[in-house]
C-alpha cells in the first residue's frame, strides 16, 4: 500500500514511518520540519519505497495514496503558541486539504486528535463521549479548539462526501525522539536532570498527566487504521495517572541527578487531571499498551544521554 504521513519526521510521525516501511509498505513522509526533524528519519532515507517532501499541509498537495495518517501539528503547548494562527491553518486549512485528498483519491484518513478536546476535563477519567471543558479563546484554544474543528471537518466529509475516516485521540506520549527544546515535561525534566539544571515545575505540581510510551501509540494508530466498521474517536493513552511532582521525582532517581526542585507558575488552562478511559480501544481494537512508566523511562533516558552528548 501506498501511504502518507504527514508530519512524519516528527517525534510520533518518525516511528509510524518506520513500523510501515519495515511491513514493506510504500511511504511518503511529509513535513515542514517547524517541530520534526531530518535527524529523525536519516536511518529510513535509504530504504526503497521511502521519500521524504518538505511540505507544509496548510498548502494543497496532490498525490496517490492508499491511506493517509494526519499527524502533522505541533503538540508542544510552547510550540503551538509561537505562531497560533498557524497552528490553527495547520488544523483548519491543512485538515481540509488532506480530507480533499483522501475524497478524491479514495484514501482512508486517520487524524491524530488529542486528549486537548477534552480541555480542564470535569469528568474523570476521560471518555470519548465526554464532549469536554474547553476555553474558547484562551492560549491553548489554537490547539484545542484547532484539534475540535478537525474533528468536526472529518465528520462532516465523512457523512457528507463518505469519505473513510479514523479519528484517535492521543494522550500524552514520551519516547525516544522527543526534541530536546520540546518544551514538554518529560524532555525537559529528562533534560534538566542530565544536565544538573533545576526542574522547572509548573504550578504545585499536584496536576496529574498519563504517559504513553511512543511504540505503544503507534502499534495504536496502526490497529486503528487497519480496524473496519469503527471510524472513532477512540482513546489513545496509558492509564497509568501520575502527578507531575511524581514524574520529576521519579526522573530524579532514575538519572541520579542532583538537580533541585523549582517551582514556577503555572501556565493559563493548564488541564487539573488527565486520564484516558481505554475500555473502547481494548474493545474494538484488542489495544492496550505495553510499556510502563519505568520501563519507557529507561529506554527514553537512554536515548536523551545519547542526544544530550552528541549535540
Ligand atoms: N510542566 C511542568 N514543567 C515543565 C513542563 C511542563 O511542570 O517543564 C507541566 C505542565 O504545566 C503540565 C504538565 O507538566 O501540567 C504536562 O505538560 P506538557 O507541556 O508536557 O503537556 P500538556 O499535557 O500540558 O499538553
Amino acid at each position: 500500500m501506498r501511504v502518507l504521513v504527514t508530519g512524519g519526521a516528527g517525534f510520533i510521525g518518525s516511528h509510524l514511518c518506520e513500523l510501515l516501511v519495515h511491513a514493506n509498505h510504500e511511504v511518503i513522509c511529509l513535513d515542514n520540519y517547524f517541530t520534526g526533524s531530518k535527524k529523525n528519519v536519516y536511518v529510513l532515507l535509504n530504504r526503497p519505497g521511502f521519500e521524504v517532501i518538505r511540505h507544509d499541509i496548510i498548502n494543497p498537495i496532490d498525490l496517490e495514496v492508499d491511506q493517509i495518517y494526519n499527524l502533522a501539528c505541533p503538540a508542544s503547548p510552547v510550540f503551538y503558541q509561537i505562531n497560533p494562527v498557524r497552528t490553527i491553518h495547520a488544523n483548519v486549512l491543512g485538515v481540509t486539504n488532506m480530507l480533499e485528498l483522501a475524497k478524491r483519491t479514495k484514501a482512508r484518513i486517520l487524524q491524530a486528535s488529542t486528549s486537548e478536546v477534552y480541555g480542564d476535563p470535569t469528568v474523570h477519567p476521560q471518555r470519548e463521549d465526554y464532549w469536554g471543558n474547553v476555553n474558547p479563546i484562551g492560549v491553548r484554544s489554537c490547539y484545542d479548539e484547532g484539534k475540535r474543528v478537525a474533528e468536526a471537518l472529518m465528520m462532516d466529509y465523512h457523512r457528507q462526501f463518505g469519505v473513510d475516516i479514523r479519528i484517535v485521540r492521543i494522550f500524552n506520549t514520551y519516547g525516544p525522539r522527543m526534541a530536546l527544546n520540546d518544551g514538554r515535561v518529560v524532555s525537559n525534566f529528562i533534560v534538566q536532570a542530565f544536565q544538573g539544571e533545576d526542574i522547572t515545575i509548573y504550578g504545585k505540581g499536584e496536576q496529574t498527566r498519563s504517559f504513553c510510551y511512543v511504540s505503544d501509540l503507534v502499534a495504536g494508530l496502526i490497529a486503528m487504521m487497519n480496524v473496519t466498521e469503527f471510524c472513532g474517536p477512540v482513546n489513545l493513552g496509558n492509564p497509568g495517572e501520575f502527578t507531575i511532582l511524581s514524574l520529576a521525582e521519579k526522573v530524579l532517581k532514575m538519572t541520579n541527578s542532583s538537580s533541585k526542585l523549582v517551582f514556577r507558575e503555572l501556565p493559563s488552562d493548564d488541564p487539573v487531571r488527565r486520564k484516558p478511559d481505554i475500555s473502547l480501544a481494548l474493545e474494538k481494537l484488542g489495544w492496550v499498551p505495553k510499556v510502563d512508566i519505568d520501563k519507557g523511562l529507561a529506554h527514553t533516558l537512554e536515548y536523551f544521554k545519547t542526544a544530550i552528548n552528541g549535540a
